[in-house]
Parts: structure tokens; sequence; C-alpha cells
């Protein structure tokens, strides 16, 4: 029996800083990793498609090089190129991770499945592990939806097309959010076919409808097929051909292509970690039940990250081991409910979202304060020749503090920080429009957009 002031499951983005913070407050921590040190976003996520969102912008800005004087020859993606640069960026991240605990002062890692054995006691193969405090930072994985003939053919997911090394005939891509948004435009970029299907009638439906609207038609001028509402889906292998049956309300039922990717949201990776035999609830959806200070049902062990349901981002696994620190070491209570929905969706241009939706805010009935502008007259995205999308910003009129914000363009998941951090500050819109921005920049029209706000 190995007995340990606390034991972390999983590598993920909440583990390794919690294991930093616990060993430098004199803890002696275990942390155990069955897979990729540093877990999904180091290994399958927001990294490795980031470094290949980069590789199909610069074959898109190569394709459009006479649109800015340049004259290039012909353009070709080197697909093989293309993974292994991605490979050596993720690499050098995952071998980060693993070099980090394995030199962390009073952290032993441990490498195996982890199970649950007891509220205090946790097995990885044949070693036992105790402790009083135990925290969960297991994530998730890809959902396989139940849809007709999808066992007869083979499909992706966002691990597997991290094997992609080749230029697929025509991508289709089940599930118009995030992930297969991103996925999408990079393989139309790098000279796929692409087609996306989603079940709903808009694509990230989570948006407002404008945002959507753009989106759209930001990927349809590269000649991606989207496909909406999209509310029979089924699979049929024809010959070489996997055929996608759509059944929208106009266009063909049937969509061919090469191979297919599902990208229809994720679930978490809780059905193996023996939490009955501690006793840890979980709610329907596999998710571990927490508080606002992610507590499970079962004191003396946490949930952190994608686990928990209380965010599906990288920043809100690693604000979660902040949270979780704060409380136990620094006497400082922080709650997951302090922090402001933030993301970025990294089509090109991305974009980069604040708070609440224009939609959400109509829906509280409060007055409030729209302010909205096309990045065709944001001079920074004119010069750069990227006018693709808009800015909008939503305050309340009464105490004057902003409510949410979207940047559909050039610099969006940048630029959206600046309306972020004095939401954090709770201080006035008036603020920004107080502050000196740098010229030229998509930030310095934002005093400028905030200054033709209209009733909502
Ligand atoms: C394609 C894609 C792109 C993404 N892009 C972005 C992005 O741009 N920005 C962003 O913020 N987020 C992005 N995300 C989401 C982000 O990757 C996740 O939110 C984040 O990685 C969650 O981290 P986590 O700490 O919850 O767990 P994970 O990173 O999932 O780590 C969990 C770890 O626990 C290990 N584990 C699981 N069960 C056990 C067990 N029983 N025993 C031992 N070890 C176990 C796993 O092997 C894994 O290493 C993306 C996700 C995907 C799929």
């Amino acid at each position: 029996m190995n007995t340990y002031d606390a034991v972390i499951i999983g590598t993920g983005q909440a583990g390794p800083f919690l294991a930093q913070r616990l060993t430098g407050a004199g803890m002696n921590v275990a942390i155990i990793e069955r897979k990729s040190f540093g877990g999904t976003c180091v290994n399958t996520g927001c990294i490795p498609t980031k470094t290949m969102v980069a590789s199909a912008y610069a074959a898109h800005i190569a394709r459009r090089a006479a649109d800015f004087g340049v004259l290039a020859g012909g353009v070709s993606v080197d697909m093989k190129r293309v993974k292994a640069r991605k490979d050596t960026v993720s690499g050098n991240s995952r071998s980060g991770v693993e070099t980090w605990l394995k030199k962390m002062e009073r952290c032993t890692v441990y490498q195996g499945h982890a199970r649950f054995e007891s509220p205090r006691e946790v097995s990885v193969g044949s070693e036992r592990l105790t402790a009083e405090r135990i925290f969960i930072n297991v994530g998730g994985r890809a959902a396989i939806p139940q849809m007709a003939g999808l066992d007869q053919v083979e499909y992706l997911t966002n691990s597997s097309m991290m094997n992609v090394d080749f230029l697929p005939r025509h991508l289709i891509v089940v599930g118009g959010s995030y992930i297969g948004l991103e996925f999408g435009q990079m393989f139309r970029r790098f000279g796929s076919e692409v087609t996306i299907i989603e079940m709903g009638g808009r694509l990230i439906q989570r948006e407002d409808e404008d945002v959507s609207a753009a989106i759209k038609e930001i990927l349809e001028r590269e000649g991606i097929n989207v496909r909406l509402n999209a509310t029979c889906i089924g699979f049929a292998k024809r010959g070489e051909d996997i055929v996608a049956r759509v059944d929208c309300t106009r266009d063909a039922p049937e969509v061919g292509g090469s191979h297919l990717l599902l990208a229809v949201g994720r679930r978490p990776n809780t059905d193996d970690l023996g939490l009955e035999r501690a006793g840890v609830a979980v709610d329907q959806r596999g998710y571990v039940v927490v508080d606002d200070q992610l507590r499970t049902s079962v004191p003396g062990i946490w949930a952190l990250g994608d686990c928990n349901g209380k965010g599906a981002f990288t920043h809100t696994s690693f604000n979660d081991a902040e949270i979780v620190a704060a409380n136990l070491i620094d006497n400082d209570p922080r709650r997951v409910s302090d922090r402001i929905t933030t993301y970025a969706l990294y089509i090109d241009p991305p974009l980069g979202r604040a708070g609440m939706t224009e939609a959400e805010v109509r829906k509280t009935g409060r007055p409030a304060l729209l302010g909205k502008r096309l990045m065709t007259r944001v001079g920074r995205a004119v010069e750069k020749g990227e006018t693709l999308g808009f800015m909008k910003i939503v305050v309340d009129a009464q105490t004057r503090e902003i409510l949410g914000a979207a940047i559909l363009g050039t610099g969006g998941d940048e630029v959206i920080h600046s309306i972020l951090d004095v939401m954090y500050a709770k201080a006035p819109y008036t603020v920004i429009q107080r502050a000196m921005h740098i010229h030229p920049t998509v930030s310095e029209l934002i005093p400028t957009m905030i200054g033709e706000m209209q009733p909502l």
C-alpha cells in the first residue's frame, strides 16, 4: 500500500498544475496517466489542431498570394509534412508535461489505468494507492452516435484524424460545431472536397443567428458544402465510397465521400473509473456531479476539467485547478460561478467570444445596448485583406457593464480579451472609450463600435 497526501487521476489540463501547487505546499502527490501525458489538448485536441490550422492558413494565403501582389507558383500541400510538423509540436508539448511531472519534487508518476477501490483508495495495475484527497481529471473522448449503418463503414474521430497523413478525396464531416468546422475548413484548404452535415437548422447553434450565418457564408465561400437540417443521417458503403444519407428538406438526399469524420460531441471518461465503489455521484450523461468549488458528492474527492461538465475547454480545466488550489492551499474561496464564459472557434477568421450572446441578453428582457461593426469597416482587416466577419458587443443600459461580445474576424481570438478583462474588472464600458488604443489594430475600433451602440 502506497500512501500519499493526494492522488491525481489524469494528466490533462488540471492535473499537472494541481500537482505543482500541492507539492509546492509540501504534500506528497501521486499522479496517474493511462495513455499520453498532457491529455486531449496536447495530443488530440487544441495543440495539434491549431498547428494544422496554421498549415491550412499558410496554404490559403499562398493561394491568395496574387491578391497581395506576390507571385508564387502553384500551391500544393504535402500532408506527410503537415502531419510531421503537427507531431513535432504536439510531441514537444507531451514530453514537456512528462518531464515536468517526473522531475517534480514530492511527485510520483504512475502509468496505467486508475480505478477507485474505495473512497480513499485507487488501484493502478497491481499497485494500491491511498490518500485523504483524490482529484479526478480524466477528461473525455469523442461520442459515437447511434446512427444507422455506422457499423458498416469506417469512420474517423478527432483522435484518429491525428494519424491522417494523406489527403482525403472527399471528407464528410458529421457535426457542425467547433471540432467539425475546424477540421472541415482545414481539410478544404489542404485540398479535400468537404461536406459538413449538421442535424440542426444552423451551424454552431449556441451562437447568435447572425454569427452562425456569417460562419456558414465564410465556409461556403471556400467551397465547403454545408448541409443543414440533416434529420435522417445514415451511412452505407458503395464501392470505395461512403455514402451519407442526409434527407434534408432540400438538395440531394445523399452525399458520397471517401472519408467520414464524426464530430458530434464528447463524453466523459467516467465509465471505467470504478466511481460506484467510491460512491461518487454522476449525472445522466456520466459527468461527475460537483459543487461550485468542484467537490464531488464524496468528501475528499474533487473532479476537474471536462469530466465535471462545467466546461469543455483547456482554459476551463486549468481554471478548475486554480479554483481547487486556491481553496485548499491559499484560503481563497474561488468559485466556478465567478468565471465568465469565454472561448474561441479556430476557423479563419476566428471567432472570439465572451459572456452572453445577444439572444441570451434579449431573453432576460433587461434594457441593453448593442454595437456592431463589419470587418470591412476595420482598417487593419482591410490592410490585411481579411475583411470577413463582424464584431458586436452588448452592454447593460443601466449598469453600463458589458454583458457579452463576439468578434468574428481577423485576430478575434486575441482581441476578445480586451473586452473580457474589462468584464472581469466589472468596469463600465465607458472605460474602453477613455483608453487610447494602438493604430492600426482591430481593437482600436472597439471604442468606435461602443460609441455607435443602439438600444437592443
Ligand atoms: C479536436 C479538439 C480541439 C480542441 N480545441 C480546443 C481549443 O482550441 N481550445 C480549448 O480550450 N479547448 C479545446 N479542446 C478541448 C480541450 O482539449 C479539452 O477541454 C481539455 O483537453 C480538457 O482537459 P481535461 O483536463 O479535462 O482532460 P484531458 O485533457 O482529456 O485529460 C485527461 C487525461 O486523463 C487520462 N485518463 C482518463 N481516464 C484515466 C484513468 N482511468 N486512469 C488514468 N488516466 C486516465 C487520459 O488518458 C488523459 O490523458 C479541443 C478538443 C478537441 C477534441
